[in-house]
């Protein structure tokens, strides 16, 4: 009896951690315009952005490995065609963003460009990957890997990404992952060019507080500074909340022009600030 109960609860329990490493609850979100070319065609939290073009369309992040019915049907349900995006790029590889790629590289034909630090990690899987530290072992359990994606070509800090007139320019701002990507492009609305920057993850892994590799320090340090650099009039994040996808999408409905909802340069720098505060205490310094 305790032992059926025992196991009963261990097996929803495992079924629990497989949902959550086979779509992590992820729900559909309605894809938006957020200005000119750039779309929002994630999920409800984890985000995904496409980049069109008369050449090809970019599409970046690819949520979990469950995650991709959701984003091809935004993509569609905007009157896109998956087999008009030519270049796929990451944030991160990690499970939640980096899970579904192989399944969009798959169906698209798209080539998926990672950056030099990362390429390894996303090539195994997330195995590898040091967001546990001391624990690395951990990252080569099933439960978070994702299916390992093609990575066509390779690049690294301040290169610029390219499909026709669309360029991104590759901000490695390491610290989360190795190669941590954060991309920064301009868009245009009217007569204004608009600076957007898609920021890499900010969370410090569990190893930065146990003191483990030292490089990473310098890594955020780095980072920081280099997202302080940059010019951001609307900034977006792997995590749909952290950039306020909601509110600032319903605003965007009642907007006389909706790309006003979206440009938050000071939510751009309290974001910063806010990592930058939590990296600070996690190191205690
Ligand atoms: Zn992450």
């Amino acid at each position: 009896m305790l032992c059926g109960a025992l196991a009963g609860g261990m097996l929803s329990l495992y079924d629990a951690w497989r949902e959550a490493s086979n779509n992590g609850g992820q729900k559909a979100a309605e894809p938006f315009r957020i200005a000119d070319n750039l779309y929002y065609v994630g999920a409800n939290d984890t985000t995904s952005f496409l980049l069109t073009a008369p050449e090809g369309h970019i599409l970046i992040d690819g949520g979990y490995p469950g995650t991709p019915s959701l984003i091809l049907a935004s993509i569609e349900k905007l009157g896109f065609d998956i087999n008009d995006v030519k270049l796929i790029l990451n944030t991160h590889p990690h499970l939640d963003h980096a899970g579904g790629l192989a399944e969009l590289q798959k169906v698209s034909g798209a080539e998926l460009w990672v950056s030099d630090n990362d390429a390894e990690i996303m090539e195994a899987g997330g195995a590898g990957s040091r967001f546990l530290g001391p624990l690395e072992f951990v990252s080569y359990l099933p439960v978070f890997r994702f299916p390992p994606p093609r990575v066509d070509e390779r690049f690294s800090d301040r290169e610029s990404v390219n499909v026709g007139s669309t360029e991104l320019i590759a901000n490695v701002t390491a610290g989360h992952t190795p190669g941590c990507t954060s991309w920064s492009f301009k868009v245009r609305d009217g007569e204004r060019v608009l600076d957007v920057v898609l920021i890499c993850g900010l969370t410090p892994p569990l190893s930065l507080s146990m003191g483990e590799y030292p490089e990473i320090r310098k890594d955020f340090e780095k980072s920081f500074k280099r997202l302080r650099s940059l010019k951001a009039d609307i900034f977006l994040t792997p995590h749909a909340r952290d950039f306020g996808r909601w509110p600032k999408y319903q605003n965007s409905l009642e907007a006389e022009n909706p790309v006003d909802a979206f440009i938050d340069p000071e939510g751009y720098r309290k974001y910063i600030d806010e990592h930058e505060k939590r990296y600070r205490d996690a190191i205690g310094n």
